[in-house]
C-alpha cells in the first residue's frame, strides 16, 4: 500500500503514537481484568470530549452501525419517526428508519444551507408526535454543520428522543450532549478522531435506555441491539470478543484530542483558510452557509472530469481528494480537513496538488492556492 497524503474526509491520517498503540500485545480481552480497566478509561475519555455523563459504549464496526443500532434499538413496528434531512446522510437515515418498520417524516432543509431552527419550531407546532427524531451535525458530502446545538433541544422539549450522527463532526465541531439534549449520538473512530476505521463511539441517555426497556416489541438482532451492552460496565462482560487493537489505538487518539487546548479553534481556523483560498482562486463553494469545520465542499467546475483530476493527483503526486457522490456526484470536489488532517503544511502541498491537478484540466485560477494558503496564517 503506498503513502498517500490522504486528504479525503476520513479515514484520516493516524498519528505514530496511534499506530504505535495498535502494535501493543494481544490479552484475552474477555479475562484480562487489565483490558477491562482500560476499556473503561476509553469510555471516560470519550465522555469527556462530548460531555456527557450518560452511558457510553464502543460499537465493534464501522460509524454506520451506530445509525443502524440507533434505529434497531429504538423504533418499534409503526412508531413515527421525524427525519431532519439537507443532504444525503440526513435522508439516508430515513431508510434506516423504514428498515425497522418506523414511520418515516422528513423534515426537510435547504441542501446548501443549515437546517432552520425557527423552522424547526413551526413545524412542530403543528406536529410533535413522534418517537425519536434523527439529525445529523456534519453532512460530510456537502460540507455543511447544522445548528445541533439549537435543533436537539427544540426536539427533546416536545419529548422527542434524538438521535444525532456527529461521525464527522466531533473533534471538530463544539460538542455538548447533555446540554444539547442529546440521547444517542454517534461518533466514528476514523474522521475527527483519527484512530482507525472499524469503531463506533455512542452515548445512550437514560430517556433512550428507559425507551428500550419499555418496548412492547423485542429489539431484532444482536450486532445491532444496544441493550446487549447495558451491563458490560456492572457485570465487567463484553456481549462479544473487543477487537483489541483497535481500542489500544482509540485510546491514544482521544488522549491525543484531550491533550490539545483547542482542537475545535484549530479545525475552524484551518477550514476558513481554505474557504477563503478557494474563493480567491475564482472557485465557488457549495454551501452558502452553515460551512463545516472539518470538510469543504468545492463546486466542481464544469469542464472537470473528476475520475481524471483524481487519478493524475493520486499518481503523479500521491493525493488522494474526494468527490461526492449521490445526488453531488459530478458536482463537488471535497478537502477534508478532519483530525491529523487539519494541518497546516498538509493543506499547503495539497492546494500545490490541487492547483495543478485543476490546471491540467484547462481550469483558469486566479491566484496560486498554495502561496495563498500559506500567506493568510
Ligand atoms: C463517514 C460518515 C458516516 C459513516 O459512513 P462511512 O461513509 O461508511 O464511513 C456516517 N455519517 C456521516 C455524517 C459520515 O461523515
Amino acid at each position: 500500500m503506498k503513502d498517500y497524503l490522504m486528504m479525503t474526509p476520513g479515514p484520516t491520517t493516524i498519528r505514530e503514537n496511534v499506530r504505535r498503540a495498535m502494535m501493543q500485545p494481544i490479552t484475552n480481552p474477555d479475562l484480562d481484568g487489565d483490558f477491562f480497566t482500560l476499556y473503561k478509561e476509553v469510555t471516560e475519555q470519550f465522555k469527556q470530549l462530548v460531555d456527557t455523563k450518560e452511558a457510553a459504549y464502543i460499537l465493534c464496526g464501522e460509524g454506520i452501525l451506530g445509525l443502524e443500532a440507533a434505529c434497531a434499538s429504538l423504533i418499534e413496528p409503526g412508531d413515527r419517526v421525524l427525519c431532519l434531512e439537507n443532504g444525503i446522510f440526513g435522508k439516508g437515515f430515513g431508510d434506516f428508519v423504514e428498515m425497522y418498520g418506523g414511520q418515516v417524516v422528513y423534515f426537510s432543509g435547504h441542501p446548501q444551507k443549515g437546517i432552520d431552527p425557527e423552522a424547526l419550531k413551526i413545524f412542530l407546532e403543528k406536529d410533535h408526535d413522534f418517537k425519536m427524531a434523527t439529525l445529523v451535525h456534519c453532512e460530510t458530502p456537502s460540507g455543511i454543520t447544522n445548528p445541533v446545538h439549537l435543533l436537539a433541544p427544540i426536539l427533546k422539549e416536545k419529548g422527542i428522543l434524538t438521535v444525532v450522527d456527529a461521525v464527522s463532526a466531533v473533534g471538530g465541531e463544539e460538542m455538548h450532549a447533555d446540554a444539547w439534549g442529546i440521547d444517542i449520538l454517534l461518533v466514528g473512530s476514523q474522521k475527527c478522531l483519527s484512530a482507525a476505521p472499524g469503531l463506533t463511539l455512542v452515548t445512550v441517555s437514560a430517556d433512550a435506555i428507559a425507551a428500550m426497556e419499555n418496548r412492547k416489541v423485542p429489539i431484532v438482532g444482536f450486532y445491532a441491539n444496544l441493550m446487549i451492552w447495558k451491563e458490560w460496565e456492572s457485570k465487567q462482560w463484553f456481549p462479544y470478543t473487543q477487537p483489541i487493537s483497535d481500542i489500544y489505538g482509540l485510546k491514544v487518539a482521544l488522549e491525543n484530542a484531550l491533550a490539545e487546548d483547542d482542537m475545535v479553534a484549530r479545525h475552524r481556523v484551518l477550514a476558513e483558510r481554505c474557504r477563503q483560498t478557494v474563493l480567491a482562486a475564482g472557485l465557488e463553494l457549495f454551501p452558502i452557509e452553515a460551512y463545516a469545520n472539518t470538510v469543504t465542499a468545492v463546486q466542481q467546475p464544469a469542464s472537470v472530469d473528476f475520475k481524471q483530476l483524481f487519478n493524475y493527483m493520486k499518481d503523479e503526486y500521491g493525493l488522494l481528494m474526494a468527490g461526492a457522490f449521490g445526488d453531488l456526484e459530478g458536482k463537488v470536489i471535497r478537502i477534508g480537513h478532519m483530525g491529523e488532517n487539519a494541518n497546516a503544511s498538509m493543506l499547503s502541498r495539497m492546494f500545490d496538488v490541487f492547483q495543478k491537478g485543476l490546471e491540467a484540466q484547462g481550469v483558469q485560477l486566479d491566484v496560486d492556492m498554495k502561496q495563498y494558503f500559506d500567506s493568510i496564517n
